[in-house]
């Protein structure tokens, strides 16, 4: 019998169109104008997750409901194809899992961002993807076809090599090491890939080591660029990723109380972050970011 915590629901639905527009002025500047997310909901249920607040919009809660009940646009790739068909269309980029992981558990049952990037490929419209998720490598083949004939940016999300921390911090996710080969598997059939650190948890991702691990280790698996943000807090996600950090660890409550008053951390704190990173970029011959790929703060802004 499943558990009816986290049994999951997948309630399917029709959408007119699926490609969204990022409403100019209720975003920081991002650089895609255009979204795409194939579920609403994500399985991989981070603590931290930035999206969750979009759960709230469909009348759902943004902890529990978020993470098992997904909404599945099961007429995704259709509805794609008349938008990217329609004439006022100019084969702009669409950044595809800006609310939710389009390589999640649910991907595997109904292949919606393999048929979207079909789409894509017949239309020769660029994509940039970002997941958590070896589960990429099934659309290897698409993607490299697609590569031939426009930009396509793979982003994969690696912030801790740490396991314990991997472990509760992202419970149904894949091993970064897992991410991490598979993104070697996409670099080596040529499509550009990269490591989003993030988010960067104070105190428990932070420390120069474990910061070198990541983009070591993203260096030696392909990646062309590296970009890194700290974590923020949205309401919708502070209210279920408090109480869990208070749980799991305690010794940093006070800190993430004095931190966390706003969305963002002290930016003292966040500039001696980056600083860090880039000092690791230029060792490690990286990029910051690529013109072009979400990030993941950004991605965050623009659902
Ligand atoms: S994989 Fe991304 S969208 Fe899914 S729960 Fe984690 S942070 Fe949220």
């Amino acid at each position: 019998m499943p558990d009816p915590r986290t049994a999951v629901v997948f309630e399917e639905i029709e959408c007119k169109s699926i490609v969204n527009r990022v409403t100019p002025g209720t975003v920081r500047q991002v650089p895609f104008r255009w979204t795409l997310n194939p579920y609403r909901g994500c399985q991989h249920a981070c603590t931290y997750c930035f999206a969750r607040s979009t759960h709230e919009f469909l009348g759902y809660d943004a902890g529990r409901d978020f993470d098992t009940r997904v909404v599945v646009k099961v007429n995704a790739p259709e509805a794609l194809r008349r938008d990217l068909g329609r004439p006022g269309w100019t084969r702009e980029l669409i950044a595809i899992g800006t609310a939710c992981d389009p390589y999640q558990q649910a991907e595997l049952k109904y292949s919606l961002t393999n048929r979207c990037l079909r789409v894509m490929r017949d239309f020769a419209n660029p994509v940039s993807i970002t997941t958590k998720s070896p589960h990429v490598i099934r659309d290897l083949d698409v993607l490299e076809e697609l590569s031939r004939v426009a930009e396509v940016r793979v982003n994969f999300s690696v912030a801790t090599l740490d396991d314990e921390v991997w472990h509760r911090t992202e419970p149904s996710t894949a091993r970064p090491r897992k991410r991490l080969e598979a993104m070697q598997k996409l670099a080596e059939r040529g499509i550009r890939t990269g490591v989003m650190l993030a988010p960067i948890l104070p105190g428990l991702t932070d420390d120069p080591a474990n910061l070198e691990r990541v983009v070591e280790a993203a260096r030696e698996h392909g990646a062309s660029y590296v970009h890194d943000n700290v974590l923020f807090l949205r309401p919708g996600t502070k209210e279920w990723f408090m109480p869990f950090l208070r749980e799991a660890y305690p010794h940093l409550a006070e800190r993430y109380a004095k931190y966390y008053r706003g969305w963002y951390a002290p930016q003292s704190y966040t500039q001696q972050v980056h600083q860090q990173v880039e000092r690791l970029r230029m060792k490690y011959g990286l990029l910051r970011a690529e013109p072009v790929g979400p990030t993941a703060g950004q991605l965050a802004m623009a659902m």
